[in-house]
């Protein structure tokens, strides 16, 4: 810490040019009263001289006793050494007297004239001029500078006197500064603070800082170990963490393979529920379920939809001839070719019964339906000729009963569905291996032979 910045050191220069202009303005008002004062003195007193001599000299010049003016003159200059010059001069100017000291400043004389008169008629007979030098005032002003000489000399050994005890003052707030500054909480062999356990504020600031230190490393020392505690504990939660994190890791991931393998049991159970089990088309449950969707949808919309149901001609017969097995093979032939008939995906074909099968078809109209029927019937022609076992079945026919409509707000499933037995009763009743169109509220039948 720099001592000429401290605030005492500001505080003491301040007072210090202030008493001093003060006592500079004070001394020089003081100084020029005084002068006029002595100057008014001393007048008096040049005046008080002038009129003791004057009646001597008007007597000694109006009788022209200049050899008295002379020796008076002499005795006069002598006895009052502040008389610096004497001037006699006659009514015609002529110098009668002249006297004059050897002085340096001849500013400082002052002059005193009278005019001389003779005593007896008055008449100007001359003039006297007296030069003083103003001694009072000199001695004054001699006594002044020498005062201030002195006055200036005790403020500055006054101000080097503070100085020091300012140093003096500060030492002990410097050694402070250095210490608080040099000090490390986290060493063990701090410098101990020189300071004695005087009264100084100084040293009660030392002492409590000293505290203070003491106290914030005892609770460092205090928080490091909590700290190092802490740290211990963090680990040990982290690790226990990562391992139950681990644990739930491999628990999460086994329950999503579970939840995947259920997904995947779930999706086969609802294949399973819409499947049949023999042909693996749908069922009649889920052709339900697919003919009411699209029976709304058509409502809706106001198109066409058309239900197909066929059924194999005689069947009993061909169980009774080659056995239920072939039979049976001879249902899934039908119904995978049934199956590929189909062309759209809204489209679709159900085993409605034993050797019954139902399709429907999504805005289709009658004659669709007849194409797709016919397409359908040449097929099965093929698979009579062509597959094994089917190929050893003769005349495996099916019969087809039709019903397109759209439907209306009144109109139900159901009746469209008897709709479509009625007509399949129909091409059963007349002769086989056909297919009936029948539309919900027709009365007469159409019937159409086998191609
Ligand atoms: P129709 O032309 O009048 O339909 O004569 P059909 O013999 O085909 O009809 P019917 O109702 O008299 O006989 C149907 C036969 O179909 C009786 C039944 O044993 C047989 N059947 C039903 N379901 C199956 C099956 O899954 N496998 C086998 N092999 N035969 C079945
Ligand atoms: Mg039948
Ligand atoms: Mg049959």
């Amino acid at each position: 810490m720099n001592l000429f910045s401290t605030i005492w050191f500001r505080i003491l220069i301040v007072v210090t040019l202030f008493v001093a202009v003060l006592f500079l303005f004070t001394g020089s008002h003081f100084r020029g009263e005084l002068k006029k004062i002595l100057q008014d003195s001393e007048r008096v007193r040049h005046d008080v001289i002038m009129d003791t001599i004057l009646p001597v000299v008007q007597i000694n010049v109006a009788f022209d006793l200049n050899d008295e003016n002379r020796a008076y003159f002499a005795d006069l200059a002598e006895k009052n050494g502040d008389i610096a010059t004497i001037m006699l001069i006659d009514s015609q100017g002529k110098v009668l007297y002249k006297y004059s000291r050897d002085i340096l400043d001849e500013n400082s004389i002052f002059f005193v004239e009278r005019t001389l008169r003779d005593p007896q008629n008055k008449k100007n007979i001359g003039l006297l001029s007296l030069g003083f030098l103003n001694f009072a005032l000199r001695q004054a002003e001699l006594e002044q500078s020498s005062f201030e000489a002195r006055f200036l000399s005790i403020v500055a050994i006054m101000f080097i006197v503070l100085v020091f005890a300012l140093i003096y003052i500060f030492a002990p707030l410097q050694r402070l500064v250095k210490w608080v500054e040099s000090y490390d909480p986290k060493s063990l062999h701090s410098e101990q603070l020189q300071l004695s356990k005087g009264d100084t504020e100084v040293s009660k600031i030392g002492w409590a800082i000293t505290h203070m230190l003491e106290r914030i490393s005892k609770h460092t020392s205090e928080l490091d170990l909590l700290n190092h505690d802490l740290d211990e504990k963090v680990k040990e939660r982290t690790h226990e963490l990562y391992k139950s994190n681990m644990k739930l890791q491999t628990e999460i991931n086994s329950r999503v393979r579970t939840e995947k393998a259920l997904m995947y049991a779930n999706k086969k159970l609802i294949e399973l529920s819409r499947t049949d089990g023999l042909t693996k088309i749908a069922n009649r449950h889920y052709f339900q379920e697919h003919l009411h969707r699209v029976w709304d949808i058509c409502k809706r919309k106001s198109i066409p939809i058309s239900i197909v149901i066929c059924d194999l001609d005689h069947f009993k017969n061909i169980n009774d001839t080659y056995g239920h097995l072939v039979g049976d093979q001879v249902i899934v032939e039908v119904a995978k070719m049934l199956s590929d008939a189909l062309k759209r995906s809204t489209d679709m074909v159900a085993r409605y019964g034993g050797e019954e099968f139902v399709m429907v078809l999504f805005d289709t109209t009658s004659n669709d339906a007849l194409n797709l029927v016919k397409e359908v019937q040449h097929k099965l022609h093929s698979i009579t000729q062509f597959q094994e076992p089917a190929d050893k079945v003769v005349g495996v026919t099916l019969s087809y009963g039709v019903c397109t409509h759209v439907p209306q707000k009144s109109d139900t499933v159901d009746e469209c569905l008897s709709c479509a037995d009625e007509a399949l009763y129909i091409a059963k009743n007349s002769g086989r291996n056909r297919f009936h169109v029948k539309h919900l509220y027709d009365t007469d039948s159409a019937f159409t032979p086998t191609i």
